[in-house]
């Protein structure tokens, strides 16, 4: 790490907005990040309170902020309020990052992009597998649409909501159906998208004798870094990937958007396993 230089008059800000925003992640992933890289740019935390999102992002444009990300409850707002949507954005109607083109403030949703390259970076290639996801909310949405587009040969969406399960799978298009939690037995990548197993919640989104050898098992979830399911799945034979990458890879692609710099991936995850493993995030 080169370490950033002295707060100045020079210092670019970039940020993240939503509520509540004290324990957010972001700023360990981001300054980690300008720091690694020897950038001048501060990255803080906004708190904006739901319905205020409008006010954010004029904020955002007068006071020329490089980049922002964009967490609960404000994604849908932003995405009326960006002057562009990049197609992922558009399609999920949710924008989890915005960037500056030129003169135009661009709205994009990175959480798809950031998820298969997580897979990617343990050496998983989607295309061709059958897939269950658990859950129905953005994150198994932005999961969805990347499967499918990634070329898995189905996507069975599995939630307690039926019509959000069916509203999810119609992001992906006729890869895509809901089913009951039985069919994740079935899959070869099972994808927990539901906030279950979340810290020290002891619940799993799935009864783990659904569970076999040689599936993949990833958890968006990333605090703890080992959930109950992840460990279930280890005892059951199954692959184990965590959420922590794919918060990485997706923090990412917002860098190189708001930089045009290559992230400095080691360096970012670093940053956010030291603040999980401290006592200043609790969710
Ligand atoms: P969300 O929009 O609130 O959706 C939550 C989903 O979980 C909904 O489908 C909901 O079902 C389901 N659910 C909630 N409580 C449940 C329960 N007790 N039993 C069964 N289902 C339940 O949340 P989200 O933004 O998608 O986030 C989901 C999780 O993913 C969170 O833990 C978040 O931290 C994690 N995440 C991780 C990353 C990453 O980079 N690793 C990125 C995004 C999110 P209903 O439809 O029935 O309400």
């Amino acid at each position: 790490m080169t370490g950033r230089p002295a707060l100045s008059g020079a210092t670019e800000v970039a940020g993240v907005i939503g509520s509540p925003i004290r324990h957010s992640l972001s700023p360990a992933l981001f300054n980690a990040a300008f720091a690694a890289l020897g950038l001048d740019w501060a990255f803080l935390a906004f708190e904006v309170a739901p319905g205020a999102a409008a006010g954010a992002m004029a904020g955002f444009r007068a006071l020329g902020l490089r980049g922002l990300s964009v967490t609960m409850p404000h994604k849908s707002a932003v995405a009326g309020l960006a002057d562009r949507l990049t197609p992922a954005a558009a399609r999920l109607e949710a924008v989890n990052s915005v960037y500056w083109s030129g003169s135009e403030v661009v709205g994009d949703s990175t959480d798809g992009a950031g998820f298969i390259d997580s897979l990617a970076a343990e050496g998983v290639d989607p295309a061709g597998l059958s897939c269950a996801v658990l859950g129905a909310g953005g994150a198994a949405r932005a999961v969805v649409v990347a499967l499918a587009g990634a070329g898995v040969s189905e996507v069975v969406v599995i939630n307690r909501s039926p019509e959000a399960a069916r509203r999810a799978a119609a992001l992906g298009g006729d890869r895509a159906r809901t089913g009951p939690p039985e069919e994740a037995a079935g899959a070869a990548l099972v994808v927990n998208a539901t906030p279950l197993g979340m810290g020290g919640d002891p619940r799993m989104a799935l009864d783990p004798a659904l569970l076999r050898a040689g599936q993949v098992v990833v958890d968006l979830v990333y605090h703890p870094l080992t959930t109950p399911l992840l460990a279930a799945a280890a005892e059951r034979g199954a692959r184990p990937i965590g959420g922590l990458g794919m918060l990485v890879h997706q923090a990412g692609h917002q860098l190189r958007a708001w930089t045009g710099l290559d992230p400095p991936l080691g360096a970012m995850e670093a940053g956010a396993a030291a603040m999980l493993e401290g006592s200043r995030f609790s969710g």
